[in-house]
Parts: C-alpha cells; sequence; structure tokens
C-alpha cells in the first residue's frame, strides 16, 4: 500500500511526520501547479467547485507517483463534499488507476474514526507508536500555524516587503525538518523572533481585513491566488478564524464534548440565516455580523458554483451591518491582474472610508 493525498495549505507536513513515524508508504504529490489544474479541470463534470477540481488534479498527480490509496477529505453535510471522494474515485479508475480514495470522514467519525484509519494505513501498528505519531503531528501543525499568524501581521507593516514571507518559507521548512518536540519547539521560537525584529513602519497602522468563505479556498493559497499575501504588499494586516490547526482541535477534540466554537458565530447570523446552508455558507454570514466593527472590511473567499457560499454572499450584501465585503469567486479562470486591481480598489475605498471616518474601528 502507498499512500497519497491532495494538498491543502501546509496539512502534508503533519501526515508526512505521522507516516514517517508510522513506517507508512506515502508520496506526496507536487505542490500545486498549472498542470495539476490543467489535469483537474480536463476530468471533471464542468460545473464542479475548483476545490473538486483541484483535488482531482493533485491525486492524478499522486497515483501517477505510484499512490494506490489515496486519502479524501469528506463530510455529510448538505454540499457536494460527501461526494467527492466516490466520484473522484470513478473518475480514477476510468482514467485506469487502480487505487481506492478513501473518505477521510473526520466529520463522521471523528478523532477514534481517524485514529482507526491511521491504524489501518500502519498495517495495524499498536496504538503506543500511533498515539506518540499522532501528536507529534499535531504539534507541528500547531507551530505552523503560530508562525503563520505572526506573518500575518508583520507582512502589513514590513519596511522590505517580503520579508516575513521569505521568513515564513524558511520556517515552513524547518518545521518540516524537525524531528523531535526540542527542535520543533526551538524552530518556532526562533522564527517568531525573527519576524519580531523584522524592521517594521512603527507608526503606520494598517488597515485589518478578515478573510471568510469556504475551508478549502481560504486555506490554499494556489487556489485564492495568495490573496493574503497580496493583501500584505498592499499594507493589510488579515484576520482568518480558519486555521487548520483550530479546526482540528474543535473538530477532532471539543466539538465532540459539546463544544462548539461556531455557536458564536451561527447565532450572530441568526437574523438573516437561521440554519446551516452547507460547507462554510452560515459562518461567512455570521462572521460579517460578528466582525463588522473589529474590521475595515472583509475578502470573501467562495468557490465559483459553490452553493453554500453564493446564498451567503446574497446574503451578505444585505445585511445591516455596515462594512465593506469583497467577494472573489475562485475558479480556473480566475487571473492574478484582475484580481490584484480588485484588491487595490477596494483597499482604496476602505483607506477613503477610514479617513472619512465611516468605520467604526
Ligand atoms: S462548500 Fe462549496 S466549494 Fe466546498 S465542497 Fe461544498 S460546494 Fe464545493
Amino acid at each position: 500500500m502507498r499512500v497519497g493525498l491532495p494538498h491543502m495549505g501546509n496539512i502534508y507536513i503533519p501526515l508526512k511526520a505521522l507516516f514517517q513515524r508510522l513506517n507508512v508508504d506515502y508520496v506526496i504529490p507536487p505542490a500545486y501547479n498549472q498542470r495539476t489544474m490543467s489535469l483537474g479541470v480536463k476530468y471533471s463534470p464542468e460545473g464542479l467547485c475548483l476545490p473538486f477540481k483541484l483535488t482531482l488534479g493533485n491525486l492524478i498527480e499522486a497515483a501517477e507517483l505510484g499512490a494506490d490509496t489515496l486519502l479524501m477529505a469528506g463530510g455529510y453535510g448538505v454540499c457536494r463534499l460527501g461526494y467527492y471522494a466516490k466520484i473522484q474515485e470513478q473518475i480514477l479508475h476510468d482514467l485506469g488507476y487502480d487505487v481506492e480514495v478513501v473518505n477521510l470522514g473526520v466529520s463522521e467519525r471523528k478523532l477514534f474514526g481517524l485514529l482507526e484509519l491511521i491504524k489501518r494505513l500502519a498495517n495495524n501498528a499498536p496504538w503506543s507508536k500511533i498515539i506518540p505519531a499522532f501528536r507529534f503531528g499535531l504539534a507541528k501543525l500547531g507551530a505552523l500555524d503560530r508562525v503563520e499568524r505572526v506573518v500575518q501581521k508583520v507582512r502589513a507593516v514590513e519596511l522590505v516587503k517580503g520579508t516575513a514571507n521569505k521568513l515564513f518559507t524558511k520556517a515552513i521548512n524547518a518545521i518540516d525538518q524537525a524531528d523531535d518536540y526540542a527542535t520543533l519547539k526551538q524552530v518556532q521560537t526562533d522564527y517568531i523572533s525573527q519576524l519580531n525584529q523584522v524592521d517594521k513602519d512603527a507608526e503606520y497602522k494598517p488597515l485589518i481585513v478578515g478573510i471568510v468563505g469556504e475551508l478549502y479556498v481560504v486555506l490554499e493559497p494556489f487556489s485564492n491566488l495568495d490573496v493574503e499575501v497580496e493583501l500584505g504588499k498592499l499594507g493589510v494586516e488579515v484576520r482568518r478564524r480558519l486555521f487548520i490547526s483550530e479546526w482540528t482541535k474543535f473538530s477532532l477534540f471539543l466539538n465532540p464534548l459539546g463544544i462548539d466554537e461556531t455557536e458564536r458565530i451561527h447565532k450572530a447570523a441568526l437574523p438573516y440565516l437561521k440554519r446551516d446552508i452547507g460547507g462554510d455558507g452560515w459562518e461567512s454570514v455570521g462572521e460579517k455580523v460578528l466582525h463588522s466593527k473589529e474590521y475595515d472590511g472583509l475578502v470573501h473567499l467562495a468557490p465559483f458554483t459553490c452553493m453554500p457560499e453564493i446564498v451567503a454572499r446574497n446574503i451578505m450584501t444585505s445585511t445591516k451591518e455596515n462594512i465593506p465585503v469583497l467577494t472573489i469567486l475562485c475558479d480556473e479562470q480566475i487571473a492574478k491582474p484582475g484580481m490584484l486591481t480588485r484588491l487595490e480598489a477596494f483597499v482604496d475605498l476602505l483607506e477613503h472610508r477610514r479617513r472619512a471616518g465611516n468605520n467604526s474601528r
């Protein structure tokens, strides 16, 4: 058995650590690139959302590298995600790959389901090996996200644009290489300290923009054309709720105990939307309401044809909370120059509002 999985942000790093510690044979497909996109678009039904197309392209690349057991996120919600693994498996079979696409099923089976799957992938390794390997993967996930939160702040105020990104790339590699807790902790501390020492404009008060929308396009920079980096270049500090480590913490550990991080967000959305509409649509609406007084604006990332975010978008334009929202529809047609023009115009608008005293921050 050789395991493969599509990319989503840096999630491959903790999974790689887990697989290495459990001696699982695995392949990491290439980072998303134009070929991945072309493969995904070519073999997907046209109307499907970008996450389906990109992950399919990456699964094909993993199969080309010899993976025969492909891991894919799934869900039981009201959007199409629940069908992804099955349909992608059928497409891969039609292409001649003898593979099994395994639905991770984290939404349904939570922690225990995931651990059982890991046990199966690790050829029935003992729990005394699986649990420490799993914990070390989680530690890497946490380190990645802690460094990224600092990067988001530094990008907006650094004097030499691009410094934080360079440090972040090095930090990602160092976290990937770290092989024990002490090294991992040291790497995290070192890079956060280096980021804090980057030369900054102490007088500058950056605009604050929240990033909301569908989980995959929020977390995968290739799919959103590096929107956070581009906003950083324009001197904007981005904030987002969605981090893989946070999602894991709640989804695997706290939700089963009845602690729901989205309760507050859903409550905020209630005047406009009273039920789950699949994906992250309910949360997008709630976040607009919640953050209308904290942020200068919101960038709403929505895969083209994603029904939950289409519904959210239409509601977001008509709430009484007065905060500008720029919706970016992510698909294979999106091009960087067009997106940059829209981001620049959006940031101009936010600056104008701030000068005019229109925002309530
Ligand atoms: S939330 Fe939207 S983009 Fe994500 S899987 Fe569902 S339909 Fe596709």
